[in-house]
Formats: C-alpha cells, sequence, structure tokens
C-alpha cells in the first residue's frame, strides 16, 4: 500500500486553517535566510506560502551571504524580544563561516519552531515534553500512526544519523516502545540489518541506494531521502519500483515524507503560539 503523505498532510493543514480562525491574533512565523541558496529560497517560499494560506502571518527575513555572526545573533535576539513573533526558523544551510549551533542555541526554545535547539533536542532524549519537536521526523511518525502501523516492540532500523533526522526520529520512535537500529555511513553490511526490520527509515540523500534485497518480506518502508537526477527529478532513497510489491506500505517519493514536514512546521507553529499564550 503506498503511503499517500500528500493526503494526509492535506488532511492536517485543513485542520489547522480551521483552529488558525478561531484565534483572535494570528500566529507570526519568522523566516531568517542568510545568502542567496536557490534551494533554500525555494524552501523558504513554499513555507511562507503555506502559512499564509492558513492565515498565519509569515515574516522573511533576507540577510546578505556575508552577515557576520553578531549580526545573525542580534537580529535572533531582536526576534526573541518581540512578543509579536511565535516562532523562529533559521533556514539551514548557513554560510560555512557561520557557528549553526551558536545561532541555534541564540533561538528562545519556547520560538525554536524546528525543535533544534539544545534544550528541546535533550527533553525529547530523556523523555520530557519539548517545547517543539523536528518536524520530518514529527511528519513520519504522524504517517504511520495515520495508517495505524504499529511502532511498539517493532524492529526500527534508521538510515542516517543526522541532528534532524535521524537522531530525533530515534528518539521519537525509542519513546514509543520501538527496538531501534541507528545505521550510518560507516555501518558496516547494513542490508543485513535492515533484512530483519519491521520498519526501514532512510534518510541518507543517496538516490535509490536501497533496493528490495534490503527489505524483508511485508516490512514498512519510509524513505525521507531527497536527491535529484541529473534532468532535475526528485528522487528518494529507495528504488519505489523494485521495493512496492514487496513491503506492506511505502512512502513515495515526491508526495511521501516531504508534504508532512510542512505540515508540522506550522503546526510547531501554532503549538508555539499557545504555549506562549498560556504563559502570559
Ligand atoms: P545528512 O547529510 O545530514 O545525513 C545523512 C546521513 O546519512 C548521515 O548520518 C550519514 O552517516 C548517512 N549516510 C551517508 N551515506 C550513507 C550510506 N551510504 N549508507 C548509510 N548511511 C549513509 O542529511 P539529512 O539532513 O539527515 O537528510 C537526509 C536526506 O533526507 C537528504 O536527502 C535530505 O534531502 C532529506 N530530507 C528530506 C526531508 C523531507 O521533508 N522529505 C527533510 C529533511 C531531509
Amino acid at each position: 500500500m503506498i503511503i499517500d503523505g500528500k493526503k494526509i498532510a492535506q488532511e492536517i493543514l485543513l485542520y489547522l486553517k480551521d483552529e488558525v480562525q478561531k484565534l483572535d491574533t494570528k500566529p507570526t512565523i519568522a523566516v531568517i535566510i542568510v545568502g542567496q541558496n536557490p534551494s533554500s529560497k525555494i524552501y523558504v517560499n513554499l513555507k511562507q506560502k503555506k502559512a499564509i494560506e492558513l492565515g498565519m502571518n509569515s515574516i522573511v527575513i533576507e540577510m546578505q551571504k556575508d552577515t557576520t555572526q553578531k549580526e545573525l545573533e542580534d537580529k535572533i535576539d531582536e526576534l526573541n524580544q518581540n512578543p509579536e513573533i511565535n516562532a523562529i526558523l533559521v533556514q539551514l544551510p548557513l554560510p560555512k563561516h557561520l557557528d549553526t549551533y551558536k545561532i541555534i542555541e541564540k533561538i528562545d526554545p519556547i520560538k525554536d519552531v524546528d525543535g533544534f535547539h539544545p534544550q528541546n533536542v535533550g527533553r525529547l532524549s530523556i523523555g520530557l515534553e519539548p517545547y517543539s519537536t523536528s518536524c520530518t521526523p514529527k511528519g513520519v511518525i504522524r504517517l504511520l500512526d495515520a495508517y495505524n502501523i504499529d511502532i511498539e516492540s517493532k524492529n526500527i532500523v534508521i538510515i542516517g544519523r543526522s541532528n534532524i533526522v535521524g537522531k530525533p526520529l530515534a528518539s521519537m520512535l525509542l519513546a514509543r516502545n520501538a527496538t531501534v537500529t541507528v545505521a550510518h555511513s560507516k555501518t558496516l553490511n547494513i542490508r543485513a540489518i535492515t533484512q530483519r526490520a519491521d520498519i526501514v527509515i532512510a534518510a541518507v540523500g543517496s538516490a535509490h541506494l536501497i533496493d528490495s534485497d534490503w527489505i524483508k518480506d511485508k516490512a514498512v518502508v519510509i524513505d525521507v531521502g531527497i536527491s535529484k537526477s541529473p534532468e532535475g527529478k526528485l528522487l528518494g532513497d529507495v528504488d519505489f519500483e523494485s521495493v512496492k510489491d514487496k513491503a506492506s506500505y511505502i512512502t513515495p517519493v515526491p508526495g511521501g515524507v516531504g508534504p508532512m514536514t510542512i505540515a508540522m512546521l506550522l503546526e510547531n507553529t501554532l503549538h508555539l503560539y499557545n504555549l506562549q499564550k498560556e504563559q502570559k
């Protein structure tokens, strides 16, 4: 069965739109983009478009590619202090001369819409409620839940250990009582590990790395990876055609995890807005 991330994301967005309409003020997300990375610009424009469709405010702050660490930190401070801003997102990757971790740490954790701040990551990893959690892993779990795919006691293999996908996803799945294995670029014989998995989640960025040999019969296969073919076509980490008849559930690329990420971002924005309101 093909997991329709586009449809699930659309349902979530409609729900959020209804919720936003009930509010007396608009939740506001501020997105900072440094430099002119074309993919980053596309992502930022999409986030802004969706936020506005939901009735939220979206502010995009474009900074020059030679922005200094201090200038960027000052900008974040200004947004932290501004009570009208509920959510702050710094579009990554940042130009190399900037210290990404210091920048993320500068964001007030209650405005950290990506869930990347060490306080939010730390709370997630020790099983305490964070203000927000990373959008892509959160979207993966929501897809599994939407299709009533059991997580508890399942043998789940995540391929990829990044701070934005693999690691927070491992924490979230552990919190749901899965048995989690995280494989990565230095893992030996990954295929032998994935062949035992009930659920395989690929977050590598290597086109069609995974074919049906990697997957046991009736496994669930979630493809987070996005690469571009020379013709500009979006490709996942999973060779969809090879795996689709062997898997019980599989996400396509595009139309699987991608749309969920943005839905989770806007859900996080509304959540932070509500938390800040409670604190007033
Ligand atoms: P990353 O580059 O930070 O991490 C990639 C991970 O893959 C690393 O942990 C690395 O150890 C591992 N890896 C690399 N080569 C490997 C190999 N041959 N075998 C096993 N593991 C290997 O990337 P990321 O930010 O975690 O993103 C991963 C992929 O997911 C990318 O394609 C990215 O574009 C995509 N992504 C998609 C969404 C979405 O919304 N669909 C969101 C975030 C990231």
